[in-house]
């Protein structure tokens, strides 16, 4: 017979593992960013299968020290500044901590009421704190909900897009014409993604050009794209706009797209994945100028905004053309509340049926930090880029590539591809930084993206030292 972990011992063994996740943290400054160990070193240490009998949680914790954390890549780490942040926090994991605890599935309205209206409080909260146009909020015919990812945010977009375009079609008769979808270069791979599973194929997504300077979409070759397409045959259906690309974070012309998409009936989807978070400071809130002109809105406050993966906060403007879009009603599911229309049932918002109660750790994240909280950490990321760019901006053996509007800088050394691509391996081969690259303007570019709640100016700072040195060196040859 099994032996469960009774409430008692889950109390003694949960202690000790919020020990260890705080002793990690306390430690984190002092490790290797990143693992130096070849594929396999992993696999090759654990055991070929699981222990017939089972052991204490103190012996699995033993073995994350030794077998685990060594060949990680520390996302949390002061020094790590690669890709885009992925932060988490101290509320963040308690309020999952809690949300694990309870193992409620809220499918349904009915199936955890709080865990339904939760979520939508929270993304009216969000939408209030960013100043999103009223037309995303649950007061109206619009409203919020959580997907697992940006990924996933695209994906349900791009279904309620063909579902409007095709006059409701698509649901019954799947793809039955060559609909198309519209991004620029520079716009998300989980765009292609989305329009592969979507049934458009690779094909069906234009890739519209950007203006060289700022990497934004050029309006005039959206529209020349959405007319060809239609003197063809072919059915324009969504346009994704981007907030905050992920080579350089640049901006779309929201303003100018979405008067595009009103005229020619196209719905608009935009992506601000890791720059929606800025939103919260009033400073930066130009990059969102035009929102009201959106069918769809998402940013993952699981990237800028110290809550841990997965969530992504995931509007529309009208909800009911996303829930005709996805809904199925097997009968196993037929309840009462859902019949009488006056609840939300968040599986019509997303693809999969069960979900997590992620509503929680964004409550904990919101009223641990407040309002100011976040701004300020959104700030001190700003402010440290800010740092780092100038400093590589006086050095005249490195160029800026790219305006750095939010926490992520992009920058080379003028000696060219090779000498930048040395650059980055030996900083990150310190373990003390990591850094990742771009092409910019099909040259070799490094990004600096600033997001860890730990990275403060000194770890900003020596980065920087580690690059002006090792520059010494590569350009020497
Ligand atoms: C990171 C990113 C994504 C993908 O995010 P996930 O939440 O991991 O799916 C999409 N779009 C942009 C602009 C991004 O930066």
């Amino acid at each position: 017979m099994a032996e469960h972990m009774d409430p008692d011992e889950f109390r003694r063994a949960g202690y000790a593992v919020v020990d260890w996740i705080a002793d990690y943290w306390t430690t984190l400054g002092k490790r290797p960013v990143t693992s130096q160990d070849p594929p396999g070193a992993v696999a090759a240490a654990l055991p070929a299968s699981p222990p017939e009998h089972g052991e204490p949680v103190e012996a699995v914790l033993a073995d994350l020290d030794t077998l685990i954390t060594p060949r990680l890549t520390h996302w949390q780490h002061p020094g790590f500044f690669g890709y885009f942040p992925a932060n988490t926090s101290g509320p963040s994991v308690l309020g999952d901590l809690v949300s694990s605890g309870l193992g409620v599935q809220g499918m349904l309205w009915a199936t955890g009421p709080a865990c339904t209206e939760l979520e939508t409080v929270m993304l009216d909260w969000l939408a209030g704190i960013m100043d999103l146009p009223e037309r995303f909020r649950s007061t109206g015919p619009g409203g919020g909900v959580i997907q697992d990812s940006a990924s996933s945010a695209t994906l349900v977009a791009t279904l309620g897009a063909l579902h409007r375009a095709s006059g409701g079609r698509w649901r019954a008769v799947g793809i039955d014409r060559r609909y198309r979808a519209y991004t620029s270069t520079q716009g998300h791979s989980s765009i292609e993604k989305a329009a592969r599973i979507a049934g458009l194929g690779e094909d069906g997504v234009r890739p519209i050009e950007v203006d060289p300077e700022t990497l934004a979409m050029r309006p005039a070759a959206l529209r020349a794209a959405i007319e060809a397409d239609r003197a063809a045959g072919d059915v324009p259906a969504i346009v994704v706009a981007t907030v905050g690309t992920t080579s350089t974070t640049a901006v779309d012309p929201l303003p100018e797209i979405g008067a595009i998409c009103a005229e020619y009936g196209v719905w608009l989807h935009v992506d601000a994945a890791y720059a929606g978070a800025a939103a919260v400071c009033p400073e930066l809130r130009w990059s969102h100028a035009g929102l009201e002109l959106a069918d769809s809105y998402c940013f993952d406050p699981h990237k800028w905004l110290l809550t841990g993966f997965d969530c992504d906060a995931f509007w529309v403007a009208d909800r009911g053309e996303l829930i005709e879009a996805l809904t199925v009603m097997p009968e196993f599911l037929r309840n009462a509340a859902t019949e009488s229309g006056a609840v939300i049932d968040y599986r019509d918002w997303q693809v999969p049926l069960g979900r997590r109660f992620r509503a929680l750790k964004l409550w904990f994240v919101l009223r641990w930090y407040g309002v100011e909280g976040l701004r300020a950490h959104i700030r001190t990321g700003v402010a440290l880029a800010d740092r780092f760019a100038r400093r590589v901006a006086a050095d005249d053996r490195f160029e800026l590539a790219a305006p750095h509007p939010f926490s992520l800088v992009c920058f080379r050394l003028r000696a060219g591809d090779e000498a930048s691509a040395a650059l980055l391996d030996r900083v990150n081969g310190t373990g003390r930084v990591h850094l990742t690259h771009t092409r910019v303007g099909g040259r070799y570019t490094l990004r600096l993206a600033v997001g860890s709640p730990l990275t403060a100016e000194e770890h900003v700072d020596e980065a920087w030292e580690l690059l002006a040195s090792a520059a010494s060196d590569v350009v020497a040859g």
